[in-house]
């Protein structure tokens, strides 16, 4: 969390049964409701660690705001023992007042508002992830519409401006946009009418470049080696 007064690091944690911080071990440590013990990374070290990422980037950006942390159970049945030393540690219904009571400690505006939007498009452009590539033999999956209602993954056929389950006869038409949501995901953004064909297993030509025109999705390129552009919001458009 971000103000013109501190930065806030909060470390979330959903853990059921009692949990334990051991100052001397570094160790963090679950007993769960069947006594199994469970030992996880320290919250503590990993809030520390994001503090000392935080203070490295706000060197490089000279901005100097107060860093601050706090480790929230948000899970309500978590029983907290044995308590961190560094870093406070309580509940997710005690989080509002410990803001408060940061907003009172720190009370002075220590940077612009320009310098605050520095520093935060700085940290969102570092949060940019390499978009998420699948490792798996794509000769082996199943292509095309599959019926949701099908246990075994039925194909389905497009047929009259629907797709038939070719097993229990089900009729969708909202298959079409999950199924090019799956297309985005594993194959590519960009479709071509014959790719488009062959993934929906269309005979025709004409009724695949119909139903893929119906869709209105932006393009480019022209007549065969036109390609169309399946966007992340693809679930959200209306068929007709
Ligand atoms: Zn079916």
């Amino acid at each position: 969390m971000l103000s013109r007064y501190f930065v806030f690091i909060l470390e979330v944690k959903n853990i059921s049964g009692r949990i334990d911080f051991d100052d001397e071990k570094r160790q963090f440590t679950n007993l769960k409701d069947d006594n199994t013990i469970e030992v996880y990374t320290n919250p503590e070290d990993q809030v520390e660690r994001h503090i000392r990422t935080i203070e490295r980037i706000m060197r490089i950006l000279n901005i100097h705001l107060p860093i601050v942390g706090a480790i929230v159970f948000s899970n309500t049945s978590t029983i907290i023992g044995q308590k961190p030393k560094r870093i406070p540690a309580f509940h997710l219904s005690g989080l509002n007042s410990h803001v408060n009571y940061l907003f009172n400690k720190y009370s002075n505006e220590v940077v612009t508002f320009e310098e605050l939007t520095i520093l935060k498009d700085y940290l969102l452009e570092i949060l940019k992830r390499d978009n998420w590539k699948p490792n798996i033999d794509k000769n082996k999956l199943i292509k095309g519409a599959i019926c949701e209602k099908c246990s075994n993954q039925s194909f389905m056929k497009y047929h009259f401006g629907r797709f038939v389950c070719d097993n229990c006869s089900v009729l969708s038409k909202d298959v079409l946009l999950e199924s090019l949501l799956d297309y985005r995901l594993l194959f590519s953004p960009w479709i071509s009418n014959n790719e488009f064909k062959e993934y929906f297993s269309i005979s025709s030509a004409k009724t695949s470049y119909k139903l893929i025109k119906s869709l209105n999705l932006n393009f480019k390129g022209n007549n065969r080696s036109r390609i169309y552009y399946i966007p992340d919001n693809i679930l959200s458009y209306k068929l007709k």
